[in-house]
């Protein structure tokens, strides 16, 4: 970027400061959804539950078929349905005040870095991105564009696991020895999550993400990896040509504590997540779907069995409003860009100990 080009994004970049300076802090904060599959849906109808976050944009490939189908589900205008290609547009529409980026992992800096530029603020599904190196550019252009960047770590908004966090940080299991946690699911032939140059990884960026940063957040401790396996049982299979089926890991937290991790794109496993400590046990299960989580366990404060009482898409709804709240009060989110950071410096360690590598 040269110096005239920079002054201009700055004065840009000011603009939409003022004019953000501007806006009430309860009005709901105006979302353009960018990439509108499963993820996007399940958040465009979060937002329409609440009252901080609502739809006024989306931004589709297929704007023909999408279009109409959600401009009239969330009342969104004709004039704010955008493709990529227009993408950059979306600087001159007031009411989008920031994106939800659900597009494949990618995608995620690209797009991201084209809403800093715009003056929007960014909701980016997890993995950040496909490397650190992109996690690293993500903040930069945020940081610069004085936009706040959030990753979409719904767990991090469910309240069980709230209540999870509190009961270990409060010594009810004691100190923690060891965890493990794992998230299983299957990818059918031809699906973006089998296609590296889209993927990034196989099933560790997309699902072993959930119980290593959930261990972080419970914890409050920074990992190291001490080991890691990949697995494609059937070498045959077409599915795993480009990324592994299965990946094993272990990590040491600097208490002490050892944690084994698994997660595949082939086994039937279970969505589970458990705490051992030297005064009780904690088991979440199942643990990182969208809803249905459940703790349960015995601690010094005697038996836990506690389902969450949540219906989807409610942690989208938390995890909305959380952002939303960000923005209006300009707080920094819980779950910033430098939290997704981590989590991907952490997947290159974890493809190296495996002999991967990664992006
Ligand atoms: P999806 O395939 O259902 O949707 C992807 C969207 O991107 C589609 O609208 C598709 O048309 C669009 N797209 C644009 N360019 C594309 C391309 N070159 N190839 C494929 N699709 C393209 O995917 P999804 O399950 O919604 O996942 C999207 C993102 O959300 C991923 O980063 C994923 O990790 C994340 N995700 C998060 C959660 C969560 O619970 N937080 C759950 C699922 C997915």
């Amino acid at each position: 970027m040269n110096r005239r080009e920079f002054s201009k994004l700055s004065a840009l970049t000011l603009a939409a400061t003022q004019m953000r300076a501007q806006v009430p802090s309860t009005k709901p904060l105006g979302f353009a959804a960018v990439g509108l599959g499963t993820i996007s849906n399940i958040f465009m109808s979060a937002c329409a539950k609440s009252d901080k976050a609502k739809i006024v944009g989306l931004v589709t490939g297929h704007p023909a078929e999408k279009g109409p189908r959600y401009s009239t589900m969330y009342n969104v205008p004709q004039n704010s349905i955008y493709t990529y290609d227009t993408y950059n547009k979306i600087r001159d529409n007031k009411a989008i005040e920031a994106v939800y980026i659900g597009l494949p992992n990618s995608m995620h800096m690209e797009y991201t870095v084209r809403a800093a530029e715009a003056g929007k603020h960014v909701l980016c599904e997890k993995p950040m991105a496909i490397s650190s190196a992109e996690g690293r550019k993500m903040i930069d252009a945020c940081k610069h564009a004085k936009v706040k960047l959030m990753i979409a770590y719904r767990i991090q908004y469910e309240p069980l696991f709230a209540e999870m966090k509190r009961r270990i940080n409060s010594g009810e299991i004691g100190k923690v020895q060891s965890i493990e946690g794992g998230f299983y699911g299957n990818q059918p032939l031809g699906a973006w999550r089998l296609d590296k140059a889209l993927a990034g990884g196989g099933p560790l960026m997309d699902l072993g993400i959930y119980p290593m940063n959930t261990s972080r957040y419970i914890l409050g401790e920074e990992p190291t990896v001490t080991s890691a396996v990949t697995s494609t049982p059937d070498a045959s299979d077409p599915r795993f040509a480009q990324v592994e089926e299965t990946i094993k890991w272990t990590m040491k937290f600097p208490n002490g504590a050892t944690a084994s991790y698994g997660c595949s794109y082939g086994e039937r496993g279970p969505s589970a997540f458990t705490f051992v400590g030297d005064k009780g046990t904690l088991t979440m299960q199942p643990a990182f779907n969208y809803s249905g989580a459940h703790l349960r366990g015995q601690t010094s404060a005697g038996p836990v069995d506690e389902p969450s009482t949540g219906q989807q898409p409610y942690q989208f709804v938390l995890e909305a409003d959380h952002f939303a709240d960000c923005v209006r009060n300009n707080k920094e989110p819980r779950t910033p860009g430098e939290e997704g950071l981590k989590d991907m410096l952490l997947m290159e360690s974890i493809y190296k100990a495996a002999g991967h590598s990664i992006a």
